[in-house]
């Protein structure tokens, strides 16, 4: 048997793991349960695709979205390893194809949409593949009073049970105590193992600045900054505004989102990549899959609604462990507006039921049908239409989602599909007429089983590269060669999508559980409290805030953020400062001893320098301070 490392060379050519890579693949080779906390861009397929490649049977991989499945298949394809996918959007057909396929060991990889799992299709398949793991990716969105709450991710359990005998591997990028044991509990891990990258990241200083003109601020900070740059708005018209100021005080800078076409978005993307555009300017749709270690600035020119996406987004900087900032910006009016977010992402249960029902009327969808459905859906149309407010409709159709009414999905990539239209013989006849086309129509033929008889999803990105070819050009081909009638030919497109989860409900009867809803708020409250909490007033050093909401138990204070320049600045006298530490060696030299008791050892000294000089002494290494709070020398 191959060892990982081959595989890793071999496939991805790589030459080394990263850091808690290799341990983690030596468990899931183990037949461990797992789960793996590593930073976003941190290589979390890695884990389960190298292990898949070691073993017999095919490795099942559940994700929340189409485009990050699609873009892992086309990505697998590329290296020649057979992958597939399977999600809500395929014809009925093009799923049962790939299900058959697979029971005769097509495919290595199958990657299926959570949905999916539940319907009668996939379970009627089940017991004929042979599955030798699954990967649950994006594992936190299992957990139900979590930042980002899938209803179809609960459906995993019941392949747990149907597959008792099968590992499992859950990836996520940072999860809190209670999300982890969310994750442990609802995929029935036995004998499990985690892994986890400390959440420290010793060279990021973190700051946060209340102003009263951001763009000034942000002016003042980029130029100050050499490098590379993030920086994170919530909308996308700001992202082109502030590109445009940037640009006008000669700044190299781009703007990114997800209603730019994905095309577009790999080009500016590829840009930034290579340094010749220095800022991005996005929402926080840029950043999946960005693989830039040398990112020195990311700037959040407005709040995000959590701590997890704080870090998540703030951690794309200074990969390569050198020094670099994350700055989290705010205007006053901002705080309040953070203050008060809740209400307006819980709309009043009416609002939804209404704009529910003119959401059916939009699509035309009579109530008792439609589960499964995929339906256009553009946003702005129906808001003018019906005459509704954007940020009111957004916010419904989340919550719709979360109840499991429905998925929105923006811009979702529909590969392209193609059916032969021809005879065999016309083919052969065609192929000796036009040689130039005889490429193609070889690889089509040789990629996708059943394409002369059906319509199948191709991707044109690999017929390009089989064909040695631009995409361009092979989209060309196609097109002439439906034109002269040898295939049928449905270019490619991406557009906004709503999918039905269940049938379509008459609106006073549609289900929200009010109890449940109400405790999501409250969930949803507290989180963006804490972000507040954070920002405004974090009483303590912004690295170990950070860890301490995901339980890390280091406390050693980071030292470069601005919490601990401002305490720096403030140090106490020096003769005071010698005084408390001499106390405390003579103190500490006898015994480790409780923080409680040395208060009450030096109580006639400052409450306050006491723990600046512990905290001090404690950088300084010269002594810890343990769990219970109890100290001691080094
Ligand atoms: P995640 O899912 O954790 O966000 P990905 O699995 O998408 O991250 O990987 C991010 C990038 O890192 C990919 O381009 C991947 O090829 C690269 N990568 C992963 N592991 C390694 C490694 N050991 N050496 C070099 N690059 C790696
Ligand atoms: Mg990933």
């Amino acid at each position: 048997m191959s060892t990982p490392l081959k595989i890793l060379e071999k496939y991805w050519g790589h030459a080394e793991f990263r850091p808690l890579q290799a341990a983690i693949i030596d468990a899931v080779v183990a037949r461990k349960d797992v789960l793996a906390l590593l930073p976003t861009g941190g290589g979390k397929s890695i884990c389960f695709q190298v292990p898949a490649l070691m073993q017999d049977g095919m490795c099942l991989v559940i994700s929340p979205l189409i485009a990050l499945m699609q873009d892992q298949v086309n990505n697998l394809q590329e290296k020649g390893i057979e992958a597939a996918v399977i999600h809500s959007g395929m014809p009925f057909s093009a799923v049962k194809e790939t299900l058959q396929a697979c029971t005769s060991g097509a495919y290595k990889f199958l990657y299926l949409s959570p949905e999916r799992i539940e319907s009668n299709l996939f379970k009627e398949y089940l017991p004929a593949l042979d599955i030798s793991l699954i990967a649950v990716d994006e594992a936190h969105c299992i957990a139900q009073w979590g930042y980002d709450f899938r209803p179809p991710y609960l459906r995993i359990a019941a392949l747990r049970t149907e597959l008792p005998a099968v590992p499992v591997i859950a990836l996520t990028a940072s999860a809190t105590k209670e999300v982890e044991t969310d994750i442990i509990e609802k995929l029935a891990f036995k004998g499990y193992t985690i892994f986890r990258q400390p959440y420290k990241r010793p060279a990021l200083s973190y700051s946060y600045f209340e102003v009263e003109s951001k763009i000034n601020k942000t002016l003042e900070i980029i130029n100050n900054v050499k490098g590379g740059g993030i920086v994170y708005c919530n909308t996308r018209k700001q992202t082109k505004d502030i590109a445009e100021l940037l640009q006008l005080q000669k700044i190299s800078a781009d703007y990114y989102h997800a209603g730019v076409s994905a095309d577009e978005r790999q080009k500016k993307q590829k840009k930034w990549m290579l340094g010749e555009t220095r800022i991005m300017v996005c929402t926080s749709a840029f950043g999946m899959g960005i693989d830039k270690d040398d990112v020195r600035t990311v700037i959040h020119y407005d709040m995000p609604d959590c701590l997890e996406n704080y870090y998540q987004e703030a951690g794309r900087a200074g990969r390569d462990g050198k020094k670099a900032y994350a700055v989290l910006l705010a205007t006053s009016a901002d705080i309040t507006k953070a203050r008060n977010l809740h209400e307006t992402r819980f709309p009043a249960i009416e609002v939804i039921k209404n704009i529910y029902q003119s959401i059916a009327n939009y699509l035309q969808l009579p109530v008792g049908i439609g589960e499964g459905g995929y339906f256009n859906f553009n946003l702005l149309e129906f808001c003018n239409n019906f005459k509704l407010d954007l940020i009111l409709v957004t916010q419904t159709l989340k919550v719709l989602e979360q109840e499991g009414h429905i998925q929105f999905s923006e811009n979702i990539f529909l590969p392209a599909q193609v059916c032969f239209t021809c005879s065999k013989e016309n083919l052969e006849n065609f192929e000796e007429a036009y040689p130039a086309f005889e490429p193609l129509i070889k690889a089509l033929l040789r990629s996708y089983q059943g394409i002369f008889d059906n319509r199948i999803s191709i991707f044109e990105k690999r017929m390009a590269s089989i064909c040695k070819q631009s995409i361009e050009e092979i989209q060309k081909q196609l097109q002439q060669l439906a034109a002269m009638g040898i295939i049928e030919y449905l270019p490619q497109k991406e557009t906004p999508q709503i999918h039905f989860l269940l049938n379509r409900a008459p609106a006073a009867f549609l289900h929200i559980d009010k109890d449940q809803y109400l405790k999501r708020k409250e969930a949803f409250t507290t989180r963006i409290n804490t972000l507040i909490h954070f920002a405004t007033n974090p009483d303590c050093c912004r690295s170990v805030f950070i860890g301490n909401y995901f339980g890390d138990i280091d406390k050693n204070n980071c030292g470069i953020c601005d919490y601990c320049l401002s305490v720096k600045k403030n140090k106490i006298e020096a003769d005071t400062f010698t005084s408390i530490e001499k106390q405390l060696f003579v103190l500490l030299s006898k015994t480790p001893t409780p923080i409680g008791s040395i208060f009450v050892a030096l109580a006639k000294e400052d409450k306050d320098a006491v723990w600046e000089v512990i905290h001090f002494l404690e950088a300084e290494n010269r002594l810890i301070m343990n769990e219970e709070g109890t100290i001691q020398l080094v």
